[in-house]
């Protein structure tokens, strides 16, 4: 209404042309609404902020928790740690940054990283520089499987794993792989997500041809960590109702809803169907077997695959929010989790990582920041056994993944 009322004033007002006196006034009301529309265009947002009785934008929601609990800040791991789940191509050309990375290692009790960014061929051998000139100790490396060999990316039909013995010839390079000193398989989602057959449908995962694969990798002791599918929410609608709704605004394309992007749950039956097929293959399923939401459903996995074992990178944001579950679920299975953290972290995060297993404390964020990105919640810590946590940080890693347990060993002497 006040709109209205200022733009008949102003017509009324411009109609009785020549008139001096009213120049000011004209100028004072023009200022006045455009002022007026300005505030409504900008502000509008910023008003949402829940103060005086408006509503809230979730994405300025800040509650700061007032409970008063124990808390507690640790600087290293309380035994040795294996981290099977890092990417240190990031660090491609800086060594110096490796050194920097190692010393944090030292002052973490964190005794070995496993990169799971090793390639094969030339990558390796960059790769195999990077980490082992100087601290061949401290690294263990993981192949990747040349899925687009020398095609261009956008087009499949261009790509190595659609020609004929491919299996054979990624066989070749592991083999070679492993004489330089791999020790394992990593397998990106790009599986299952990506990668696509030259008809553009998507590659199976357990496309037989793969099966070569994945028994060179049982013949050559090269463990595989396979990373298939994303968090449940990503294959929801990305609406009012989904847990990550802040998560998949800041990131759309980690969404895989709709008709273009496989089930989630064929695409873990998939996976599920290799490891059967393949019982002499050691499997480490990615971030929490890829279903920390349903850790019930990890522990038959367990019992079904002797198999299979799960890293818990990047997830203690969903194992720490349901602590009594994962609280029994690790110490249940505790022979076949491995820690890892799809770092490299910060000094800060792996804290929170040691807080989590170790202590008992409650209600704390699972990142650096007060407001981390996976979720609206915070976390509860495991306080899991020393027994527990011996396993977790490093005694299945050195028994699963070759070339760990003497670096351990070297680790643990040299104190
Ligand atoms: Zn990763």
């Amino acid at each position: 209404m006040a709109d209205g009322v200022y733009r008949d004033r102003i017509i009324q007002l411009f109609s009785r042309k020549g008139s001096l006196m009213l120049r000011p006034m004209i100028c004072m009301i023009l200022m006045t609404v455009v002022s007026h529309a300005l505030a409504q265009s900008d502000q509008q947002p910023r008003s949402l902020d829940g103060s005086n009785g408006r509503d809230l934008l979730l994405r300025l929601y800040r509650p700061q928790s007032m409970l008063k609990v124990p808390r507690h800040v640790l600087k290293q791991a309380k035994f040795p740690v294996v981290d099977v789940h890092t990417h240190f191509r990031r660090f491609n050309g800086r060594p110096d940054r490796v050194d920097e990375f190692v010393g944090q290692m030292d002052q973490h009790n964190v005794a070995v990283c496993t990169s799971l960014d090793g390639y094969v061929g030339d990558q390796l051998e960059e790769h195999r520089k990077l980490l082992w000139t100087k601290h061949r100790d401290r690294f263990v490396i993981f192949a990747r499987v040349p899925w687009r060999g020398d095609g261009s990316r956008d087009d499949p039909a261009t790509w190595d794993c659609h020609r004929p013995d491919f299996g054979h010839r990624v066989t070749l390079a592991l083999t070679d792989a492993k004489r330089q000193g791999a020790s394992g398989l990593k397998i990106s989602k790009a599986l299952g997500l990506y990668l696509r057959n030259p008809d553009g449908s998507l590659i199976k995962i357990d496309d037989p041809r793969w099966d070569p694969i994945w028994k060179a990798c049982g013949d050559l002791g090269m463990p595989v960590l396979i990373h298939i599918s994303d968090p449940a929410a990503f294959f929801h609608p990305v609406d009012a109702r989904n847990e990550r709704w802040n998560e998949l605004r800041s990131h759309p394309s980690w969404s895989f809803h709709g008709d273009d992007f496989p089930d989630r749950e064929e695409l873990l039956a998939a996976r599920n169907r290799v490891i059967r097929r393949h019982p002499t293959t050691t499997f480490i399923g990615a971030h929490v077997a890829n279903d920390p939401e349903n850790l019930g459903r990890v522990a038959e996995w367990f019992a079904e695959f002797p198999n299979f074992h799960a890293e818990i990178g990047a997830r203690i944001s969903d194992l720490g929010r349901q602590p009594y579950t994962a609280r029994r679920w690790m110490i249940e299975n505790a022979d076949r989790i491995l820690f890892g953290t799809d770092g490299p972290m910060s000094p800060a995060q792996l804290s929170i990582h040691w807080r989590f297993l170790e202590t008992l404390d409650e209600y704390f964020p699972y990142g650096n920041s007060a407001f981390p990105s996976q979720g609206y919640w915070n976390i509860y810590g495991l306080g899991l056994p020393d027994d527990v946590l011996r396993k977790i940080y490093h005694e299945n890693a050195a028994r699963i993944i070759p070339g760990v347990a003497e670096r351990l060993e070297r680790f643990k002497n040299r104190k």
